[in-house]
């Protein structure tokens, strides 16, 4: 048996495999450099090009881009009505930021647990837990798998769903696109996610006076920016609620339309890496590859598995190290949010989403991002075997 690299053994990698990171090629470059002497950096035509081009490959009628996925979500929370006294339906587990965009609006986020296949949220638990102060429900498309929105649209029944599409970018649910499946979906354009602008997000809604409402919102409530207000010719504006300074510069949008055109190549090459994936881990026996169900075409934004605990003689935790020192750079998304010090402190208490609670001990996040090589698939392959053959039962 090889020497595990935690125990002095040689790694299988010799540099390490970050679990994501985003590709810039020389039209990024050249974006950025055009958009630098084009007289705009922020709130000016390329926001409203890099609307247009998000609402051209997604079908919603607008886009509201803002400066990161949290705020989007903020303003998606806002533009559905969230205030005080609210309760909002959010999973248990996913990014901070599907939660906290509830305590900005003073609202109380609820719970749900998840589907023990997709790791999604569970409409079933989702209909326990509605009440006469349900407000909204947050649906996160966790890892890129599209959640079951026709169920959570009849759960919802006419409460309006906030689709957390952070993971989700060109993933199609039924055969529709992630865009236009809820009256909000909220995007993110972290470095990690399917297309970068270094930060930013956008809500995509068909509703009108939605959308109008985001763009005030990004922009301290003022009732139209500066951009029209140069075009009145008037230094006259009101402010008719409280907004934040959401806005996106132009210099990110600069990056994001140069990167969206790579998107379908991008997400094609992250299928080809799933497959290959799948393929090579069938000879794994303690890692069960992630679940896609049938009338989902998931976006792959993660790679999440779960490891049969069972069958190895080692914690989720020793496997993560061990990996780790083989320079493969293994993650876990995510820690339950109700396990958190803020929301413990809030009195949320453990033990009360079974499914999230045991299936976050054996999930492991593997590398994967378009830039990987086929041969990188096969060192974290390799590296799983040799960690799983030394912990093996
Ligand atoms: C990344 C992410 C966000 C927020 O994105 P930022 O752009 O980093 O603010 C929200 N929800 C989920 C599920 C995410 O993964």
């Amino acid at each position: 048996m090889l020497k595990l690299a935690i125990h002095g053994g040689s790694p299988v990698r010799q540099t390490m495999l970050p679990y994501a990171t985003q590709s810039i090629d020389a039209e990024d470059h050249a974006a950025i450099r055009e958009v630098l002497d084009s007289g705009w950096l922020t709130t000016g035509p390329l926001v409203a090009a890099f609307e247009r081009d998000l609402c051209a490959v997604t079908g919603a009628q607008y886009a509201v881009a803002v400066n990161t996925g949290t705020a989007a979500l903020h303003a998606a929370c806002s533009a559905a009505g969230v205030g005080s006294g609210d309760e909002v339906i959010v999973p248990a587990i996913s990014f901070a930021a599907s939660a906290s965009c509830v305590l900005f609006q003073r609202a109380t986020p609820v719970f749900a647990d998840l589907c023990p296949d997709t790791l999604n949220i569970d409409p079933e638990d989702v209909a326990r837990k509605v009440t006469s102060k349900t407000r909204a429900i947050v649906a996160v498309d966790f890892t890129g798998h599209p959640c079951d929105h026709d169920a959570l649209r009849d759960v919802a029944d006419g409460l309006p769903v906030i689709e957390d599409a952070a993971h989700a970018l060109g993933a199609q649910y039924k055969g529709r696109p992630v865009g236009t499946l809820q009256r909000y979906t909220a995007l993110s354009f972290h470095p990690v996610k399917h297309v970068t602008t270094g930060e930013g997000g956008a809500i995509l809604t068909n509703d009108p006076a939605s959308a109008r409402h985001m763009r005030s919102f990004r922009h301290h409530g003022i009732d139209f920016d500066f951009q029209e207000r140069g075009e009145r010719q008037s230094w006259e504006y009101d402010i008719n609620s409280l907004g934040y300074n959401y806005r996106i510069p132009d210099i990110n949008c600069a990056l994001g339309i140069s990167q969206l055109k790579k998107s379908v190549t991008w997400l094609a090459r992250r299928k080809e890496l799933v497959a290959l994936y799948t393929e090579l881990l069938k000879d794994v026996p303690c890692v069960e590859t992630p679940h896609v169900r049938g009338d989902c075409d998931p976006a792959w934004h993660l790679y999440v598995v779960r490891l049969n605990l069972e069958r190895l003689c080692a914690t989720r935790g020793e496997v993560f190290t061990a990996l780790r020192a083989e320079n493969i750079g293994v993650n876990v998304h995510y820690i339950p949010i109700p396990w958190m010090s803020l929301y413990a402190n809030m009195g949320y208490k453990r033990g009360q989403w079974p499914v999230a609670e045991r299936e976050y001990g054996r999930m492991l996040t593997l590398p994967l991002f378009p830039g990987m090589h086929n041969k990188d698939v096969e060192d974290v392959v390799v590296a799983l075997q040799k960690v799983t053959n030394a912990y093996g039962k």
